[in-house]
């Protein structure tokens, strides 16, 4: 790659990555760790943490060492990185002596930008890690996954408690600290364990705007999840169960219904796990039926549903598992199989022996699950005001949303619970109480129950409905469950007033119980106007090259790359400019190979190229759901032709030429040249400032901001002589009026 000096994020983040614009945060966190500051950055899965120390590692000088948990995850963002052309390195216990000396010449003799390590680095071998960074002296420390650290969180490791030692070891390099998964305990909690100073806080958006939640009532979820899986043919997809023998059973099943699946739990042999997870990254299968041990280590961006089978621990399980779902902002789903027998399993679970505090925490935790799982208002709003933001009431993205419920008046049934609750003083859980209002034959229901009159009253309901009405009564205070892990339901004040007929108990109903998707088309596949049959040949292409370079296909490309290929159907290298995801060195090592595809591809199909201003990177249809900055550069229409030039003046500018040296240069008029570099400014590229001088920039915003419609001709005869229309063109490009 042609060695260019970079000075800009954006120019790294165009060079290197292909993206074009910072999505919200990004830049604000690269230019605080540039200071030299601390930085605490709190954004969702898939929201681009990485670059916000990727980048500020291509533009300091010495190594940017990472902290990550697990040596999975690093050896894919290392792979990741290396294919962008950037020098990265993991350092972990797994590898040989030899290996670790190699990567530690490496960095020492300065070949490595960004170097991964475990936390258990920083103890263990005498401190001889330690002792390699006092010379080395890194320019930056990020603490990937920092929630790790807090013993608040749901996810405390041990080992990341070493990494305390690093502010007082290291005092003038800044550490940026970077979490999916943080309440404000845990995030106090983290900076104060890292002793970050005086941290400027970043915090996005938690809203996955591009996931669309569902939770089912399971009678028989297996049929369920084979028809759910028969709409999403081909898809990637994760399927989590509780326990490691279901993991089995059903990826048998799945397999039997015709879908590539594999069983991942802990219980495997290492060797098993790594198989199982490098066939998934590599799309050879497409289904991984897992425990919650599954997916920690799993970066793949191209997941498009993730299903579980029952109900996970807590919600920041769930959304850090559903999270998985859709890195690369595409329409992605998550369903849930919601069982209420579930609870004791994971009651069982919450229950830390000899930790009474913990185990209140935990089980709380657990019935803000369950909650969740019971709305009957937008899941997304209930996910995000857990995590502390507020959202309209109405998502339209959640089967909540989409359904229509109608009110039902179970005042009569009710009073026959509560009443069995009572005739049962108040001392039994919501399987006696079923029973005996089903009138069971059952051993469990003894004579004196068999005597009572509220026995049997309920047999013209299945036992899940009296299940499920027990608990809205509890949810809406008609019932109380006290006792743990076997709890039972107490009357209540209000219970009282339910069985007198002082008031009436309404509740929410879906009028029919088929899949949200099959109902509303929501289902529909997530080609945003993609050729499906472009995308397709595209993708076997990706899969060969990842095969042959040993690589995951979604680190050669991915998905929402092949789903832009596949729109705007580029022609040449220099059209791939504008394509997310290609970078320098990924345009000149696989440009030519797609390009092949797509002209032949046209030519087969006699269409005919879009030459138009769609070609524009974006950050949008990111997942913290902001619409990045789209700016409309007058709405001109560059054709593939002028596009490929444009980027050509784009690349001779950046190598430090003045806009007459350019035109010079390829014999072009200047004006050209500008009208291609106005291009760049528009996408955010150069920096206005770069072209115009500031009091230039502020006439002309002035000018606009009291005649907003003000043609080019008008803004150039209020501004005078001295300004000319170029200067205009740049300015209103940057501002994208
Ligand atoms: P996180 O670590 O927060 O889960 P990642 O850093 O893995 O998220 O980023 C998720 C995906 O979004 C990656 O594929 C990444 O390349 C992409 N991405 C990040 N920032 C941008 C951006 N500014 N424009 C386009 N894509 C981006
Ligand atoms: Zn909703």
């Amino acid at each position: 790659m042609q060695n260019l000096t970079l000075n800009e994020p954006e120019q790294v983040l165009s060079t290197y990555f292909g993206y074009s614009v910072f999505r919200p945060n990004q830049r604000e966190a690269i230019m605080e760790v540039l200071k030299g500051h601390d930085v605490f950055v709190l954004m969702p899965t898939g929201g681009g943490k990485s670059l916000c120390y990727q980048i500020p590692a291509m533009l300091m000088p010495g190594v940017t060492i990472v902290v990550s948990p697990l040596i999975a995850l690093m050896k894919d963002q290392v792979d990741a990185l290396q294919a962008n052309g950037i020098e990265a390195a993991f350092l972990n216990s797994s590898m040989s002596w030899q290996e670790q000396n190699e990567v530690t010449h490496r960095v020492k003799t300065g070949q490595i930008k960004l170097l991964y390590v475990a936390p258990e680095r920083f103890k263990g071998q005498d401190g001889a890690f330690l002792s390699m960074l006092d010379q080395l002296q890194p320019s930056l420390i990020a603490v990937d996954e920092a929630h790790c650290i807090s013993h608040w969180g749901h996810d405390f490791r041990p080992d990341y408690l070493e990494l305390s030692v690093l502010k007082s070891r290291f005092p003038s390099t800044p550490v940026i600290a970077l979490t999916a998964s943080a309440d404000q305990t845990t995030r106090d909690d983290i900076i104060a364990k890292l002793k970050l100073q005086n941290p400027q806080v970043f915090t996005s958006s938690f809203n996955r705007s591009n996931i669309f939640y569902e939770v089912r009532d399971s009678v028989d979820s297996t049929g369920e999840l084979i028809d759910f899986l028969n709409t999403n043919k081909g898809e990637a997809g994760i399927i989590y169960t509780l326990k490691r023998s279901s993991t089995e059973e059903l990826a048998e099943q799945v397999n039997a219904a015709g879908f590539k699946a594999m069983a991942y739990h802990a219980g495997l042999s290492r060797d098993e796990r790594e198989r199982c997870q490098d066939l998934f990254l590599k799309d050879e299968i497409s289904v991984i039926v897992a425990t919650v041990a599954f997916g920690m280590g799993i970066d793949k961006s191209n997941v498009r549903f993730v299903v579980h089978m029952s109900m996970p621990k807590n919600i920041e399980s769930y959304y850090q598992e559903t999270g998985r779902a859709g890195r690369d902002g595409l329409e992605s789903k998550a369903l849930l199989f919601f069982n209420y027998g579930d609870m004791h399993t994971l009651r069982y679970f919450a229950t830390i022996d000899g930790n009474d505090a913990q185990t209140a925490i935990m089980l709380d935790k657990l019935n803000q699950m369950v909650a969740f799982c019971e709305l009957r208002s937008c899941r997304r709003q209930y996910l995000m005001n857990y995590f502390g933001e507020s959202h309209p009431d109405v998502c339209g993205k959640c089967d909540v949303c989409l359904s229509e419920y109608h009110s039902v008046d179970y005042t009569t049934e009710a009073q026959k619970a509560l009443s069995a609750v009572a005739r049962l003083n108040q001392t039994y859980g919501a399987e006696m109480i079923t029973l005996l209002l089903k009138g069971s034959q059952s051993k469990k229901m003894t004579d004196w129950m068999r005597a009572l009159k509220t026995y049997g009253v309920g047999s013209d309901r299945p036992a899940t409905f009296w299940k499920s009405l027990l608990r809205e009564l509890c949810s809406k205070g008609y019932l109380s469950q006290e006792g743990n892990p076997m709890p039972v339901y107490k009357l209540t004040g209000e219970s009282m007033k339910l069985l007198r007929g002082e008031e009436k108990f309404i509740v929410q109903e879906k009028p029919d119980a088929r899949p949200v998707h099959q109902r509303t088309g929501a289902d529909k596949s997530s080609d945003n106007g993609s050729d499906r049959r472009l995308f397709e040949r595209l993708r076997v292409v990706r899969k060969e090259i990842a095969d042959e370079e040993g690589k995951p296909p979604f680190v050669v490309l991915s998905d929402k790359s092949l789903h832009e290929l596949a729109t705007f159907f580029p022609q040449t290298l220099g059209d791939l400019h504008y394509i997310n995801g290609f970078g320098q060195v990924k345009t000149e090592r696989y440009g030519s190979t797609f390009i092949d595809v797509i002209q032949k591809f046209c030519k087969e199909h006699d269409i005919a190229p879009k030459p138009n201003h769609l070609y524009r990177k974006s950050a949008q249809n990111n997942p913290t759901g902001s619409a990045g900055i789209n700016k409309n550069s007058a709405e001109r229409k560059p054709s593939a032709g002028r596009l490929q030039s444009a980027a050509l003046s784009y690349q001779i500018y950046r190598t430090g030429k003045t806009i007459e040296e350019v035109a010079a240069e390829r014999g072009l008029a200047t004006s050209t040249i500008c009208g291609h570099l106005e291009i760049y400014v528009g996408r955010g590229m150069i920096e206005v400032e770069e072209l115009v001088d500031s009091s230039t920039i502020n006439q002309i915003h002035e000018i606009v901001k009291n005649n907003p419609n003000a043609r080019l001709k008008e803004i150039k005869e209020a501004a005078g002589q001295d300004v000319t229309y170029e200067e205009i063109r740049f300015v209103i490009a940057a501002s994208g009026s």
